[in-house]
């Protein structure tokens, strides 16, 4: 078959690499995984050595069915034939749950920010992304790639930045260099009910990002300059800062203090 670039189809070539994102995944015996895009199966095969129960959801037909037949005598292997964005992710994960993923460049940020949605989150998310994508979402506080996916994402996840996979390990090969990236639950996470206030405080911070929060924050759905200042004082935060120099507790804070000011 031929590789289809609309479903993001770079399939491992490289037995080595994937053996070394299953071990990198923690995934052993006992653990139940949800893999997206099994694809060939490369990934699957190396994580059947050692997982108990395997949630695999593919949205391509014809690799549906080239897997079904691969994996036909592998009890501990579910196939999910779908669209991962279609489906209610807290269906597919339940507490403990480890997610490991060769993600489709094309709705890798989606599927992240997804699974950040889940409640309790996946124990662990190890995902292959394009490098770039992975150094937003690992990015330091005050660096150039901190975005509003990663403080998005911060609130629930730590990032450990693992390692490069070159193109050369894929057919077809792609135009950029690839990482597999770990996302372990924060001990003390942005609650969920806090987490359409930060979103919009974030999102709306980081539309402007070149200006002052005192600025861009204007923009907020019912914030006018007295409730601005209300906001930097509730909050603790110097409205002269830029949306890259705040933390995603900062940002906390200014979630929590517009819920407020909106709710009173
Ligand atoms: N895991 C395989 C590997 O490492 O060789 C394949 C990885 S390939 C980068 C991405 C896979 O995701 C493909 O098999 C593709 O068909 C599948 N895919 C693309 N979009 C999808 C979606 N929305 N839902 C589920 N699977 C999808």
């Amino acid at each position: 078959m031929r590789p289809k670039p609309s479903l993001g189809q770079n399939f491992l070539k490289n037995p080595g690499i994937a053996e070394k994102i299953a071990a990198f995944s923690g995934v052993e015996q006992g653990d139940t995984v949800l893999e997206i895009g099994p694809g060939k199966g490369a990934l699957t095969g190396a994580l059947l050595k050692v997982a108990s129960r395997i949630v695999a959801v593919e949205k391509d037909d014809e690799l549906f069915e080239l897997l079904k037949k691969q994996f036909s005598d592998e009890p501990r292997l579910t196939l999910v034939h779908g669209d991962v964005l279609d489906l209610d992710m807290s269906t597919l994960i339940s507490p403990g749950t480890k997610v490991v993923a060769n993600l489709p460049y094309n709705i890798a940020t989606r599927v992240i920010l997804r699974l950040a949605e889940v409640s309790p989150p996946p124990a662990t998310v190890v995902v292959m992304v394009q490098k770039e994508v992975a150094e937003r979402i690992c990015a330091p506080v005050g660096h150039s790639e901190y975005s509003a996916l990663t403080v998005l994402l911060s609130g629930v996840f730590l990032c450990d930045p693992g390692f490069v996979v070159g193109p050369k390990n894929f057919f077809p090969e792609p135009k950029v260099d690839s990482r597999v990236i770990r996302l372990v639950p924060r001990q003390n996470p942005l609650p969920p009910s806090e987490r359409e206030a930060y979103q919009r405080v974030v999102l709306c911070s980081f539309a402007q990002r070149r200006k002052m929060l005192r600025n861009s924050l204007l923009g907020l759905p019912g914030i006018t300059k007295q409730g601005l200042s209300d906001l930097a004082r509730l909050a603790d935060i110097d409205m002269q800062k830029r949306p890259q120099d705040l933390s995603w507790e900062e940002y906390a804070r200014l979630g929590r203090a517009y819920r407020q000011i909106i709710t009173s």
